[in-house]
């Protein structure tokens, strides 16, 4: 081992568990280095972007056989110390290569070898064009011009506006204007400038005042606010409607007094235009936007503003839990208990769970808001280390909704709605209100089906059936992607007896558009909002009340505010009692609170209407309640019996390959694995396959660990780890970890 000399240790983005020692470059002095920064190094054949991550006086690695790295590529560093202790420990928790987890949170951008300077310099230019003006001397110097008549005609164009052209307008000179202008430029008889694009400066908006806040408002604003020197975490407990973004506004406006910023996420379908508006027209022009819709080059700005203090709110979706902060002073979370905070591939981490260590770690208040709140925050606000913030009613006039079931057995349906249901669509929208439908299934239908032989349409590469979409005549498969035409006879039998099995947004739409010809209906999932700016559209169409009927699966159900919805209509909830994951009961409350909580959100009150064949099931009897806190106290005493979580903790490993045996085979092995490094506590149940086990050509299986203890289980995987990766059939499948996984499917 050799000592007393500066080792850098480098996180790579490749999937190992470990960090690779270099000597710092033959040409700089090793002390100018720090953590933080990225460093170019051989890497295998090739060369790679590390970050450093740690300076050391030791290494294990033979002195002849270390390199020196090729290049430092930052000045100072990018990534700040506290944001890397952040990665290093996620890596950690999350049990993920800790290069592959580093970067993460780093902008895409700056994953390549680009300089920071010299990507916001690209940056600062991108967000800048060219316009042209006639110099001084332009008049004159028209007489030179007799034998380049291209070139008179653009400075005859720009003297007839002085104040100067851009692109856009000079392209009505036709297609050659461009070299004409270069010559003039050379010339000196046009001068280039270069201003800030039109939308990229700040623009002024009508700004909304603060609402007076009703007393339980207040209570929670009072308790975030005696917290803001340190750390605390808060569970706003609150009806959908009852004014929690209210409550987080004004927690900010506090922040911002304090010249603190704020960092605010939320889940990546409730980030529509709508919502970034509310933003806008209260926090104005220091507000940055970042999630999974923006270019590499606005989401590089996005991480700027936030990095250098320019921003001082923060708005992003689940990766911005990553994003630097010169001044932090507040996180929120909002609806906390959705599943997009979970990344579910490569670095599988819980953006809540990293918001709250986060918070820890920056000494600052963290508040997670929901109407229906995940059973792992109400358990942790059981055990004292959250407090709860419990705002019981909706703001001023808007009442709950009242809930009914329509009890499906025995009765006559027209594709797939009933008559009571049907009635009540056409009672509201016959007295002008609106009506919002909810599927969670997108297309005509799930099933093609044989009425001859019992075929079915099945995709190739899933163990799954493909999708009948009406509107572009294909079957097509959900999990995978993959399109077929649909065809005109059967697969097996060739009868042309095919039937549609099912329904999907597309077949309830079409039904109602039938039965309500002269109605405007709007329908919002994948499928009708793949186009830019459609959603915004689509919604702004149902906010305005143009369309009376609104049909929808989750896209529709989350955080929108329709004033004129009277009746929310749920087509079918009975999946969600009979789901194979433990957490298909609590999701279901959630959803379809949430989607009920569209009913009656401004002074009309709202109604609404659940279709079931199980309305005696004990979860369809609480959802008539509406107490979701009594829901999730009989939630959670299933968990306790059952030894689930929130009460005991679980890691994944999961595995996966073309060769249909070798991810069973590989977890045989790694379970034998772990019975070497068993920790008594831990339980080990698997492997299985997945319950979809084939998955885009791909076969999948798992091995779940468990145990009361975490502890415990972090135990067991630091032994278990290594001895996978050294495993030789690791390398023959595609496996990965996942702590606290959120789909045990
Ligand atoms: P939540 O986030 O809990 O769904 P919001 O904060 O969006 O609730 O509030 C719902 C509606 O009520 C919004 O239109 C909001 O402007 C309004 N609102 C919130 N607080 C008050 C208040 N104290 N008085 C009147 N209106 C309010
Ligand atoms: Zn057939
Ligand atoms: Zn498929």
């Amino acid at each position: 081992m050799a000592v007393n000399k500066s080792y850098l240790r480098v996180a790579i983005p490749v999937p190992l568990y470990k960090v690779f020692d270099y000597l710092p470059p033959r040409e700089r002095d090793g002390t100018a280095i720090q953590p933080g920064m990225r460093v170019k190094v051989s890497f295998g054949k090739g060369q790679k972007v590390g970050l450093v991550v740690g300076i050391s006086d030791r290494t294990d690695v033979p002195r002849h056989k270390l390199k020196p790295v090729t290049e430092v590529l930052d000045e100072a560093p990018v990534l700040d110390s506290l944001l890397l202790e952040l990665m290093l420990w996620a890596a950690d928790y999350y049990a993920c290569p800790p290069g592959e987890a580093v970067f993460n949170a780093l902008p895409v951008l700056l994953r390549k070898s680009t300089p920071l300077t010299a990507a916001l310099g690209a940056l600062h230019r991108a967000q800048q064009c060219k316009r042209w003006k006639p110099a001084k001397q332009a008049q004159a110097g028209r007489e030179t011009l007799s034998n380049a008549p291209a070139q008179a005609r653009v400075l005859a164009y720009l003297l007839r506006h002085p104040a100067g052209a851009g692109s856009e307008e000079l392209a009505c000179l036709g297609e050659h204007w461009r070299r004409p202008l270069r010559e003039l430029v050379k010339k000196k008889l046009v001068e280039e400038e270069l201003v800030s694009v039109p939308g990229s400066e700040p623009q002024a908006v009508r700004m909304d005042t603060p609402h007076r806040l009703n007393p339980a408002q207040q209570r929670a604003l009072e308790a975030i606010l005696a917290g803001l020197d340190g750390y605390r975490a808060y569970l706003v407990f609150g009806d959908t409607g009852s004014g929690k973004t209210e409550v987080y506004f004004q927690a900010a406006d506090a922040v911002l007094g304090r010249r603190r910023q704020v960092l605010i996420l939320v889940p990546e379908i409730g980030l529509t235009p709508q919502l970034i508006r509310r933003f806008q027209r209260r926090f104005s022009n220091r507000l940055a936007v970042y999630h999974s819709g923006l270019s590499d080059q606005e989401r590089l700005a996005a991480w700027q503003s936030a990095r250098s203090g320019e921003a001082n709110v923060i708005l992003g979706t689940r990766s911005a839990v990553f994003l630097p902060l010169a001044a932090p002073g507040l996180v929120i979370v909002d609806e906390e208990h959705d599943l997009s905070y979970k990344q579910q591939d490569g670095f599988r981490y819980s953006a809540r769970d990293i918001a709250i260590m986060r918070a820890r770690r920056l000494q600052v208040p963290v508040v997670l808001g929901s109407a229906t709140p995940s059973l792992e925050s109400l358990y942790n606000v059981e055990a004292g280390k959250f407090t709860q913030l419990r705002i019981p009613h909706r703001v001023a006039n808007a009442s709950r909704p009242e809930i009914g079931l329509i009890d499906l057995r025995r009765k006559k349906l027209a594709e797939g709605l009933s008559s009571e249901l049907f009635d009540a669509v056409a009672q509201e929208i016959g007295a002008g209100r609106q009506v919002l439908l909810f599927l969670n299934r997108r297309g005509f239908s799930p099933t093609l089906l044989c009425h001859d032989c019992g075929w079915t349409a099945q995709c190739a590469r899933c163990d799954a059936r493909l999708t009948f979409h009406a509107g572009s005549r294909q079957l097509r498969c959900h999990h995978c992607g993959a399109v077929r035409p649909l065809p005109a006879q059967c697969g097996e039998c060739d009868s042309e007896a095919l039937h549609h099995y099912g329904y999907g947004t597309e077949r309830i739409e079409s039904a109602l558009q039938q039965r309500f010809p002269q109605t405007d209906i709007v329908r919002i999932d994948r499928d009708t909002t793949r186009r830019k700016d459609a959603l915004q559209h689509k919604l702004e169409l149902a906010r305005q009340g143009k369309s009376q009927i609104l049909i929808g699966t989750q896209m529709l159900a989350k955080g929108h505010h329709f004033p004129n919805v009277t009746l929310v209509g749920v087509i079918d909830s009975d999946h969600g009692l009979f789901g194979a994951d433990f957490r298909a009961g609590e999701r279901m409350a959630q959803l379809i609170l949430q989607v009920a909580g569209r009913a009656g959100r401004a002074e009309l009150p709202g109604r609404v209407l659940i279709q079931t064949h199980c309305p005696d099931h004990p979860l369809m009897q609480l959802l008539l309640t509406q107490d979701y806190q009594q829901i999730a106290v009989t939630l959670m005493s299933e968990r306790e019996q059952a030894q689930l979580p929130p009460y005991h903790f679980m890691v994944m490993l999961r595995a996966e390959s073309t060769a249909a045996d070798s991810p069973l085979v590989f977890l045989e092995q790694a379970r034998q694995l772990i019975e070497l490094c068993r920790v008594p506590e831990v339980e080990c149940y698997g492997p299985h396959p997945a319950p979809m086990e084939k998955r885009a050509g791909k076969y999948r299986a798992q091995l779940l660990l468990q145990s009361a203890r975490r502890s415990s289980l972090y135990r067991s995987l630091r032994c278990w780890l290594p001895q996978l990766e050294q495993h030789r059939l690791a390398r023959r499948v595609a496996w990965s970890i996942d702590v606290d996984p959120q789909e045990v499917i």
